[in-house]
């Protein structure tokens, strides 16, 4: 950037739900922000993509948090967001050993299926006390946005005697989801159990014994709120934050891949691998722990080194994505988790989530036809760097032939179903969006190591923060942009 080029109070790196949620908020209060994306969509995880015709998801396919307390609702009455959406009659679908299970957003229909599917015994206590742990859960991190907490000021504000209240959850904290599970004699039922641990790998990227239970019945009762179907894809998302930035005077500028950042006399200069730099007093960024470590100073290389040590693990995804012909009862529910008995080639996953584009939605497939995205855990990310291409594109067939075969419970596909089908891998993720060594998803729950050792917004380098899924303790949209929203109250705050 030259001398002539305007000047901007924030800068962000990274134009994710995180990073969006904090430009987007800064700049109805007036602050002249710019956003920098190394890539030419936005979005980061939450974007959506053309491809032969059809409109894929990059990432995340479902959306929920509008309910009280959760940050989806807040964004839209606090920054007037109009989202086109349509609210899902079945959040999702599970399909759990050739049997087909509903997860209804209605508690009482939902424990009603529940019973059908594993008994009768302890599923109602199980689940209006999930129910009711996951609102409690909801409410305090709408009302504890110092958390995680970064410095004395933070915890002066968790502690303030209004938060008291809170205390009663505290017990929620302390015990695992299994641990709660076995106090009401459920981890007896082992097909039971590989329901819940599957569930749960979605939205806190762990099993049940490693996430405390006031994350785990949020995570459990996911379904329980009303998940919504974005027209045109979840990019309608990002797409009305920018829109925001903009009416405000912001802007987002593409295909800048923030390479290095110093900071002089209280001013950051922002370099960009394509040669350009930006300076401001403040930066913000939505790159990840993991990342932090390559393009800072050496003197700050030091925190994120430690930080990234802490986390050393973090899963990578594998994703098909097909164009299909709409002619398959079974997507009339948008969402599916089908979980088997023995894990994929490679990859070591027992189920996938299966998303659907909405029949009605023409801008994502051509009418007749679905757009399909195909999304499983990856335990070992490390494995897609350093092949050769043959060896690469050879191992991706081996995992898309085995997910079509181990899907045909609810798919049947045949060859002439498919008119186009390409996999993502977490080299896809690295190349695209920069997610260091592929790792997607946040900060994976290990129990309550993982609350307490989360890094805060703020770092040692005065006015540079940070926001996403490495830095908050908890997954998905609402959590990131949850997170947007703390970093934002921080930076008032300070
Ligand atoms: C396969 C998959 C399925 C998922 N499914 C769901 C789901 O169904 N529902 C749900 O709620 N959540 C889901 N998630 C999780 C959720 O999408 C992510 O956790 C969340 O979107 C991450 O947002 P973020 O703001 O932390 O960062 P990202 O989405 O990673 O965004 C970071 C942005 O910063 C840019 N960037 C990075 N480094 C630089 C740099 N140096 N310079 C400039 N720009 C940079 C990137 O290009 C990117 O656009 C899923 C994730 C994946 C991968």
């Amino acid at each position: 950037m030259n001398a002539l080029s305007p000047h901007y109070d924030v800068l962000v790196i990274g134009s994710g739900i995180g990073g969006l949620t904090t430009a987007a908020l800064l700049a109805k209060t007036g602050r002249k922000v710019l956003v920098l994306e190394k890539n030419h969509l936005p979005g980061g995880c939450v974007s959506t993509y053309p491809r032969y015709g059809f409109r894929f998801e990059a990432g995340a396919t479902t959306l929920m948090g509008f309910d009280r307390y959760q940050p989806m609702e807040r964004l839209e009455r606090d920054l007037g967001l109009k989202l086109t959406k349509t609210k899902l009659e079945i959040p999702m679908t599970v399909w759990l050993d050739g049997t087909k299970i509903n997860r209804h957003e209605n508690l009482n229909d939902w424990i009603t299926e529940a019973e059908n599917q594993f008994g009768s015994y302890a599923q109602r206590d199980f689940w209006e006390l999930s129910y009711q742990v996951a609102a409690d859960a909801w409410e305090i991190s709408y009302s504890m946005p110092y958390f995680p907490p970064g410095n004395f000021k933070d915890w002066l504000h968790l502690a303030k005697p209004h938060n008291l209240r809170f205390l009663k959850s505290f017990p929620w904290l302390m015990k695992s989801t299994r641990d709660v599970l076995e106090s009401f004699g459920l981890t007896r039922n082992e097909r039971f159990m590989s329901f819940i641990n599957q569930q749960m790998l979605i939205a806190s990227q762990a099993y049940s014994d490693s996430t405390q239970f006031l994350v785990g019945a949020p995570v459990l009762t996911y379904t329980n709120s009303p998940n919504y179907y974005l027209n045109g894809g979840l990019i309608q998302l990002p797409d009305q934050l920018i829109g925001v930035i903009r009416q405000y005077g912001g802007a987002i500028h593409y295909r800048k891949e923030v390479s290095h950042i110093r900071k002089e006399n209280d001013r950051f200069s922002l370099s960009c691998s394509d040669g350009s730099v930006y300076h401001s007093e403040k930066v913000i960024s939505n790159s990840t722990i993991w990342n932090m470590a390559e393009i800072v100073e050496k003197e700050q290389c030091t925190y994120f080194k430690k930080l990234s040590d802490r986390f050393q693990f973090g899963w990578g995804a594998f994703i098909v994505n097909l164009g299909i012909k709409d002619r398959f009862g079974s997507l009339d529910n948008l969402h599916h988790q089908v979980i088997f008995k023995n894990p994929l080639p490679y990859l070591d996953s027992v189920s996938v989530f299966v998303s659907a584009s909405d029949r009605k939605d023409t801008s994502r497939a051509p009418d007749g036809w679905r757009a399909l995205n195909i999304s499983t855990h990856d335990p070992h990310p490390q494995i897609w760097f350093g092949l050769t291409d043959e060896a690469y594109e050879a191992r991706k067939k081996v995992i898309e032939d085995a997910i079509l075969d181990r899907i045909k419970i609810m798919l049947p596909l045949k060859d002439e179903d498919i008119r186009i089908h390409f996999s993502a891998t977490a080299r896809s993720f690295d190349e695209w969006i920069g997610r260091k060594h592929g790792r997607v998803g946040g900060i994976p729950s290990d129990g309550l190591k993982t609350i307490f050792r989360m890094a805060s917004p703020r770092t040692p380098m005065k006015n540079l923060y940070m926001v996403g899924d490495t830095t908050f303790p908890g997954q998905g949209i609402s959590a990131v942009a949850q997170s947007g929203i703390n970093t934002f109250l921080r930076i008032m705050g300070d």
